[in-house]
């Protein structure tokens, strides 16, 4: 193994112990959407469940989105785990659900990636919670965290980033521990260790972003993107030591703001944690069924 690979795998493997972010007992399942970030983390959850010979399981958890290239990813998700040894479970949206995301977002006049999210958040802690999950795990990069961080200053959701944590502990019986192992790794690390491990991540990317990777295709995200770069080219470590001081007064701050949480309530459709009556998952699937049945009528007369 070479120097930089052990020097990475040394590094997740340091968070993950740190935080606890995999311990005995545990079932992870690793959102795996057929890109390097999450087949890295999916990988690395892998070993080090090996290499500490812990009492725990990892499986892979990957969501079908119904359109365009939705099957080929699906087929491409499947050559990945089997290349790692990992079971895999998948959802296919428009299949077991009846949801058509793009439909959904002519409907609502709402963007096709925000649908995307409500849903794949949705899922994401439903499905593997009722498959036996302990956490769920992302594949969540250093980049990723600290676009948010800048976009949330910006845009004064200043309660957002107090989520920026390794683990973002539950806090409703039905809702998953999230853990974030590569929250210190940078975008090229993650890819370096794939290309290493020979892992067959997925070259299609999704028709609704040109660079597969969503907040590439958005014009603020890329700014702030460009500016990462900018960091990391001419101030070396500069990114890491942000995210390690956010993440740092995040974990000081955490029980103070555990006192504040609101309490999470129960959807009264579906019975999942939500903040209000019905979830948005719910109303998504009322409004769509609703305009599917007015369609039905008017093609009657
Ligand atoms: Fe969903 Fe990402 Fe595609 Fe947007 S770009 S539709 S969020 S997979
Ligand atoms: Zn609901």
């Amino acid at each position: 193994m070479n120097n930089e690979i052990e020097k990475y795998r040394k590094k997740v493997f340091k968070t993950i112990e740190k935080y606890k972010l995999v311990e005995n007992k545990d079932r992870i399942f690793v959102a795996i959407s057929g890109g390097k970030d999450s087949s890295a983390a999916l990988s690395l959850i892998k070993e080090y469940i090996e290499e500490k010979n812990l009492n725990a399981k990892v499986f892979a958890y990957h969501i079908n989105l119904g359109f365009g290239y939705s099957d080929r990813l699906e087929e491409e998700v499947e050559k990945i785990c089997d290349s790692l040894g990992v079971e895999l479970y998948v959802t296919n949206v428009k299949k077991e659900f009846n949801l058509n995301i793009l439909e959904i977002s002519k409907i609502l006049k709402r963007p096709i990636c925000s649908i995307c999210g409500l849903i794949k958040r949705y899922l994401m802690n439903k499905i593997p919670r009722e498959l036996g999950a302990t956490k769920i795990a992302t594949g969540h990069h250093m980049y990723d965290m600290l676009i948010n961080y800048y976009k949330n200053l910006i845009h004064g959701n200043f309660d957002w980033n107090l989520k920026i944590l390794p683990k973002l502990k539950s806090e409703h019986p039905k809702q998953l521990t999230k853990i974030r192992p590569l929250i210190f790794a940078y975008p090229h690390e993650n890819k370096m260790y794939c290309e290493y491990k020979n892992i067959p991540i997925t070259k299609i990317s999704c028709p609704y972003s040109p660079n597969f990777c969503c907040y590439l295709s958005r014009r603020e995200d890329y700014k702030i993107f460009q500016i990462l770069e900018f960091s990391d080219k001419n101030f070396s470590n500069f990114n890491l030591e942000l995210i390690r001081g956010i993440t740092r007064f995040n974990k000081k701050i955490e029980k103070t703001i555990e006192a504040k949480k609101e309490n999470y309530m129960e959807c009264e459709i579906c019975g999942e944690p939500t903040n209000q009556k019905i979830c948005g998952f719910c109303k998504l699937k009322l409004i769509y069924q609703k305009q599917n049945m007015e369609n039905k009528i008017s093609n009657l007369y």
